[in-house]
């Protein structure tokens, strides 16, 4: 996309590069409007993304990983993000399984690591509620303890591969007595077959409607109390905070790799675009914007690289993993804003690139905690 190469990346993240855009070209961007249509990617979508080996790309190889870095999933989500391909949950199916490998029993992870792997299994979040969302506390889903069970009541909303979801996280309260985070713990739930457990609404979205985005419900579900992440209940608050950096950095790689496109596709719409004699280009005004654009795409880039550089060296904190995630989604949407205005009225068109990657990315700056959330955990660390 520009002379400028990620100081992570090397020649075998190149040979895996090229295979994934191989792969999306051939595999996925030929059904990319179908399932915008239908609001779901197919089912065996799921299975060719894991026979083609890009998933759970940077989970060790004995859980049936690809064995990489994290550098192996940026890579992935990028080139979705150049492609573009924003139907595919594959980043929820990487959070899932990050969560098993690091609080996961050795049981656990054996169970579904490898079927997450496979795209046998796709993972969910489900942590959001209609009444608590930002304020993550005031969940009021409820796992109740019955011999070697947890009963599960309440539901959920805004779920991301709700559809599909063969395996949940989800965040519940074991202990509603309990005031604050110490109440909540995560449980993995198995959707299989589950009585009491229902999908309700594939919710219509102004953007990404590819995505199958649902409402979960849970009305007396049983599941094995051996599927609690971590081996005592209270740590799901804290294991959800941990997390987070991992979650926010995949925000961070595809809001950089839709700028970098915005910028590249709106640079070619300009020099063919025929006005007053001349091109769009010619006037001093695109090339102006489009220098800002570039300038700050590369900016952000340039930050990007530096906060995979601290993930894989385990120094990325939570402040500078906050920074990137709103400082990025924001710039994401202002420049495929900018660049959809230099489309004229093409650009308010669906069957243009540029306005399906300015309503796919306004959801950028909201979910995975809100910027204004990152903004106070910023503020939190001065
Ligand atoms: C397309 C989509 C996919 C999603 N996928 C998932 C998923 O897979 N799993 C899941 O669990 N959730 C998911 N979500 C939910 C998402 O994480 C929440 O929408 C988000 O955390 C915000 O919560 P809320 O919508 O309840 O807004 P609220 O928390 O009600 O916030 C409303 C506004 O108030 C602001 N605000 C809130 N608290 C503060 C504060 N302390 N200081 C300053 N401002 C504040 C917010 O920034 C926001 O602007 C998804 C959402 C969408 C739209």
């Amino acid at each position: 996309m520009s002379a400028y190469t990620s100081p992570w990346m090397n020649d075998d993240l190149a040979i895996f590069r090229k295979s994934v855009r191989q792969f999306l070209r051939a595999e996925f961007l030929p059904h990319e409007d179908r399932w915008r249509a239908q609001h779901h990617i197919d089912r065996e979508a799921w299975l060719k993304a894991g026979q083609a080996g890009f998933l759970l790309a940077d989970v060790p190889e004995e859980y049936g990983g690809g064995g990489g870095t994290f550098a192996y999933t940026a890579v992935v989500l990028e080139e979705l993000g150049y492609a573009p391909v924003t139907s595919f949950g594959c980043s929820v199916q990487e959070i899932v399984a990050h969560y098993v490998l690091a609080y996961g029993s050795e049981t656990q992870r054996r169970a579904w690591l490898p079927r997450m792997a496979a795209g046998e299994m796709v993972g969910a979040i489900g942590m959001t509620e209609p009444g608590a969302g930002s304020d993550l506390q005031g969940i009021k889903t409820t796992a109740r303890r019955e011999g070697d069970h947890y009963v599960i009541d309440g539901s959920k909303t805004f779920i991301t591969n709700g559809w599909h979801a063969d395996l949940i996280c989800l965040a519940v309260k074991t202990d509603p007595a309990q005031r604050g985070a110490r109440a909540i713990s995560l449980i993995m739930v198995e959707t299989k077959d589950l009585a009491g457990y229902r999908v309700g609404r594939t919710l219509e979205k102004i953007g990404q409607h590819g995505q199958d985005t649902c409402e979960l419900f849970f009305d007396g579900v049983r599941v094995p109390a051996a599927n609690l992440l971590g081996s005592i209940e209270g740590q799901g608050f804290a294991q959800m905070m941990e997390q987070l950096p991992y979650e926010r950095l995949l925000i961070a790689v595809s809001a950089v790799a839709t700028m970098e496109l915005a910028v590249d596709i709106t640079t070619q719409y300009a020099k063919d675009r025929k006005l007053f004699g001349g091109t769009l280009m010619n006037l001093q005004h695109t090339r102006f914007a489009l220098a800002e654009c570039k300038t700050e795409a590369h900016i952000g880039r340039v930050f990007l690289d530096s906060c995979i550089e601290r993930l894989m060296a385990g120094t990325l904190d939570t402040a500078t993993a906050s920074m990137a995630k709103w400082w990025l989604t924001d710039k994401q949407c202002a420049i495929a804003d900018a660049c959809l205005q230099l489309h004229g009225g093409y650009g308010y068109m669906v069957e243009y690139p540029i306005a399906r990657i300015w309503a796919d990315s306004r959801v950028q700056r909201i979910y995975a905690g809100a910027n204004e959330i990152m903004k106070e955990l910023v503020a939190r660390s001065l």
